[in-house]
């Protein structure tokens, strides 16, 4: 049987992720210390998919533990073994992700994000996996760009948490042998499949509402805030900024449906273990941009829900636009977004009003 470790599997995209791979017929070891997320997204994960029970138990392993743990993770590799199966990818989405957060805490972050990866990649060349699907983020491309950005524009990354990103694709590039992270695809003279995803504003949940984006500290970014505002857990949103160089002022993202992503980590696994080895660096973005107005509007047609707002300062550290240029994805893993701004605010909002306490 194909197994893959997938690390950060309780978290809100690796949760999404899981699913899919697992009704793609994969043996999942789910590794997480459930820091930022909860047991009971992986029972839903379970639930959700099209197995039945006993086969859920026999493809689901689900270990409580760091990636930091270099123990454990050979126990994982070690257990795959003793059963006479590989672990033939990891999906590597554990790490610390708040921005704002990585100032305070910037040791935390270097610590969690690069120290985590280092130990996880010692593991897997000592079991002889050379593959791995690395959630990076648009973040690493910095604020300067006001234009639809693609894969060869340089890396500029202007906070703690998005240099620990541009540090592992580095880092990556390296191990594979390969001398850029400003390419999409270069091949890998030293045998490793590597695809590190920088996606854009992930957002939606599964369209069930049974497993979604679950924020344990006070959510920073905008569509958790919209939800929260609209189970009337707070009271309006503050608009940071209206005088952003965008047609109606406020800052413009490219949010892109959590399913979308997810399936976007079966293509670039699907490319990868059926092609030579290489390096991939790929956005996933729609290339559609969306503003906070535009947002706001949008839920309000989508869910019938009034959001009240009022407009603040810029926050530190925000750029106007980020928009992806996708067509490397279409290229190279033939994956494109399907799903709409309006499927992302329903079924975020669907996940939002069935658990109004997240999984608690
Ligand atoms: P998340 O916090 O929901 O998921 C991360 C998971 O990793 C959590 O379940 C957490 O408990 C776990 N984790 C953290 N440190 C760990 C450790 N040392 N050992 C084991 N488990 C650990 O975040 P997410 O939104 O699902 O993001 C997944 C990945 O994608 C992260 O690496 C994040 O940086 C990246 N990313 C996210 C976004 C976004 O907007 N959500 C955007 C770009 C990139
Ligand atoms: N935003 C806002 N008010 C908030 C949170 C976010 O106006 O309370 C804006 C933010 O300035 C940006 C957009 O919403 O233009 C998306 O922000 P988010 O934090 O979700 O994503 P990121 O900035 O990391 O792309």
């Amino acid at each position: 049987m194909r197994c893959l470790l997938i690390t950060g599997a309780a978290g809100f995209i690796g949760s999404h992720t899981s699913l899919v791979l697992l009704n793609a017929g994969y043996k999942l070891f789910l590794l997480d210390n459930f820091s930022n997320s909860s047991p009971i997204a992986l029972e839903r994960v379970g639930r959700l998919s099209n197995l039945s029970n006993e086969k859920v138990k026999e493809r689901m392993t689900i270990v409580n533990g760091d990636i930091r743990d270099f123990s454990l993770l050979e126990n994982i590799f070690l257990s795959a073994e003793k059963n006479g199966e590989k672990i033939i990818s990891v999906f590597h989405f554990a790490g610390l992700k708040a921005v704002g957060e990585s100032f305070e805490k910037a040791f935390d972050y270097w610590d969690n994000n690069v120290g985590g990866t280092i130990a996880l990649l010692k593991a897997m060349e000592k079991y002889s996996c050379r593959s791995i699907v690395f959630s990076s983020s648009a973040t690493v491309y910095g604020t300067k760009n006001n234009k639809a950005l693609i894969e060869t524009d340089p890396i500029s990354p202007i906070n703690p948490y998005g240099l620990t990103k541009a540090t592992i694709e580095k880092m990556l590039a390296n191990i594979a042998g390969c001398h850029s992270t400003r390419v999409a695809k270069q091949t890998s003279p030293r045998g490793w499949r590597i695809a590190c995803l920088r996606y854009f504003n992930p957002a939606g949940a599964h369209p069930s509402g049974e497993i979604g984006e679950n924020p344990k500290d006070i959510p920073n970014n905008l569509f958790p805030l919209i939800n929260q505002v609209a189970i009337e857990k707070k009271e309006s949103i503050t608009i940071f900024g209206q005088d952003w160089p965008t047609p109606d002022g406020t800052g413009i993202r490219d949010y892109v449906h959590v399913m979308d992503i997810a399936e976007g980590h079966k293509a670039a696994l699907d490319t990868l273990i059926s092609s030579n080895p290489q390096l991939l660096i790929i956005n996933l973005g729609s290339g559609e941009g969306t503003s906070v107005l535009d947002l706001i509007k949008i839920f309000k047609l989508s869910i019938g829900i009034d959001i009240p707002y009022r407009f603040g300062p810029r926050r530190n550290g925000d750029t106007a636009i980020s928009l992806a240029n996708p067509g490397e994805a279409l290229k190279f893993i033939k994956w494109k977004a399907k799903r709409n701004i309006e499927e992302i605010c329903r079924d975020s909002w669907n996940w939002q009003h069935q658990n109004p306490m997240g999984y608690k």
